[in-house]
């Protein structure tokens, strides 16, 4: 999609502060982090939600992508949250499938 901020950070027309990238994904700080570290993986085709017909060699790249975050951001062994908002109650804000790693400081118990 032409319009999209992340399919545009897909496609290296905007910068961004790359963590991990193969032919298939991408991943890059959230600009606004919520946590020392707050990554997010996309792929770079564009898909709206995590309900949007991902394929599964997509999918699996994409978590497979999530370990190798975690290694380059040094919280792999601290532990990390990971997190797809997904539609409005969610306040998923791009649409643009993206997973959010979460890390470097003890989160609250719990999901929210
Ligand atoms: P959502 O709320 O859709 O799950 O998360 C979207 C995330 O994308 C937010 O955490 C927001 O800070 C981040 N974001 C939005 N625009 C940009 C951008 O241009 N660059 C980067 N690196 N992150 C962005
Ligand atoms: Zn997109």
């Amino acid at each position: 999609m032409s319009d999209c901020i992340f399919c545009m950070i897909g496609r290296g027309e905007i910068p961004a502060s790359v963590v991990y990238e193969d032919d298939e994904v991408l991943a890059f700080d959230d600009i606004a982090p919520q946590a020392p570290v707050h990554t997010l993986i996309i792929p770079r085709a564009h898909y709206a939600t995590v309900a949007d017909g991902v394929p599964p060699e997509t999918m699996l790249r994409v978590i497979e992508a999530i370990p190798r975050v975690a290694e380059a951001k040094g919280v792999a062994g601290s532990g990390y949250r990971v997190i797809i908002n997904t539609g409005p109650d969610a306040a998923q804000s791009v649409h643009h499938f993206h997973v959010h790693v979460l890390g470097g400081k003890p989160m609250a118990e719990g999901m929210v």
